[in-house]
């Protein structure tokens, strides 16, 4: 292993080598295709099956629930498209000021083809608030769909209360659980949920395999057509390594979780602790509780626009952490769209930094990075601003197409 630091656990995680141990049989000798009849073909399904009951388990759901996609954002876009479509009308998609572009250009593409899309404001923490929600329901919506962790900010949202409101009105909720799967217990019977997407990149499991969970009963439409794999949601030929390393994943993440969250929220705290006490300009982003445990997001007063420079210094030094999303162009010097709609100002919502703690990371490393983060910090030009408050905009103006 190298002496990297790496706190982009948001962006994406190292594999854990118990689940590259797990795959390893079939990126060679296992080679089968699930759906062949022969000895070959079956030793794959059997392994796609195990993998679905150990996703299933991970979130409460039964096997015959999951539908494997190839990442969170196909999960997205099924969940979504597929609603929209199965209910045979142009329909109306509830969603958040805050989603992942998953979600926000899925909507976009809906919107094109004549779907009304209702965007609920979040309060300064990042919060959607049930009344919001209320107030937009009727039973004429297709879906709500709400993330149950938000990528930037890392605020957990009130699924099973928000779920509860929508099934309600008899509507479909869904939530976009890629940031909090294996990171936060989530039951689908308790949260009341009818879908959930998840991708195993994000639990130290490898890149481009997803899922879906549809609850039994909800209606979806395909957006892949072809051999009718995955009960005709999903066709194509399973990504049978990928499957197999995503429910290796999935059934460490379910054992080691309550431990592994109390761990990284632990670690979180005293990062958080020592960059308040050393830093004076520093603030802290999202909500201080109902977070993930091992998500911090802040910002450096009057130092917003030196985002750029503090990153690639610490990259230089050693550390990987981000400006907001993987996928944002946060380093383009753009205000991040999640703090404006927090209500956020401008000037602020340029100058986010995400910590994100994962599996393998020490005490040792927070320390190593402490002094790094010290050292980067202070070659910046001071603090220009002595504002007392971190540039928050009246929500009031904050517009929410
Ligand atoms: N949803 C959220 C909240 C995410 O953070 C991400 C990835 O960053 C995605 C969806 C997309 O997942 P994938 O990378 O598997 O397509």
């Amino acid at each position: 292993m190298s002496s990297r630091i790496y706190f982009d656990h948001s962006a994406t995680t190292p594999l854990d080598p118990r689940v590259l141990e797990a795959m390893a049989p079939f990126l060679g000798g296992a080679y089968g295709n699930p759906s062949s009849l022969h000895q070959e073909g079956r030793v794959a399904r059997a392994a796609v099956d195990r993998a679905r009951a150990q996703v299933a388990t991970l979130i409460g759901a039964t096997q015959a629930e999951i539908i494997f996609t190839a990442s969170g954002t196909e999960a997205d876009n099924l969940a979504l498209i597929g609603a929209v479509r199965a209910s045979g009308k142009s329909g109306h998609v509830v969603t958040s000021a805050i989603e992942h572009a998953a979600i926000l250009e899925t909507c976009k593409f809906l919107a094109s083809g004549g779907t009304k899309i209702t965007h609920l404001p979040v309060d300064t923490e990042g919060l959607v608030r049930p009344d919001g929600l209320l107030r937009t329901l009727q039973s004429t919506v297709t879906v709500v769909s709400v993330m149950a962790a938000n990528n930037v900010v890392g605020t957990i949202q009130p699924i099973e209360e928000l779920a509860q409101l929508t099934k309600l009105h008899g509507v479909l909720f869904h939530t976009d659980a890629v940031q909090a799967g294996g990171k936060i217990p989530l039951d689908v019977n308790r949260l009341q949920v009818d879908l959930l997407s998840l991708s195993a990149h994000k639990l130290h499991g490898p890149k481009g395999v997803g899922a879906l969970y549809i609850r039994k009963g909800a209606q979806l439409s395909p957006i892949v057509f072809g051999g009718g794999q995955e009960r005709g949601l999903r066709s194509a030929t399973e990504n049978v390594t990928g499957i197999v390393g995503f429910g290796a994943a999935a059934e460490l993440a379910r054992k080691e979780l309550t431990e592994e969250a109390a761990r990284l929220a632990g670690l979180r705290e005293y990062i958080a602790a020592e960059i308040l006490r050393n830093f004076p300009q520093a603030y802290l982003f999202g909500h201080p509780t109902e977070r993930l445990p091992g998500h911090l997001s802040l910002g450096f007063r009057g130092q917003e626009r030196e985002v750029g420079k503090l990153l690639e210094a610490l990259d230089q030094a050693g550390a990987a952490v981000s400006a907001g999303s993987a996928c944002s162009a946060n380093h383009s010097g753009e205000p991040s769209s999640v703090l404006l709609a927090m209500g956020y100002d401008a000037e602020s919502a340029r100058g986010l930094i995400r910590i994100s703690l994962g599996r393998f990371n020490t005490q040792h490393e927070v320390d190593r990075f402490l002094d790094v983060l010290s050292s980067a910090v202070s070659a910046l030009p001071a603090a220009a601003v002595s504002a007392s408050l971190p540039g928050l905009a009246n929500p009031a103006e904050v517009a929410f197409a």
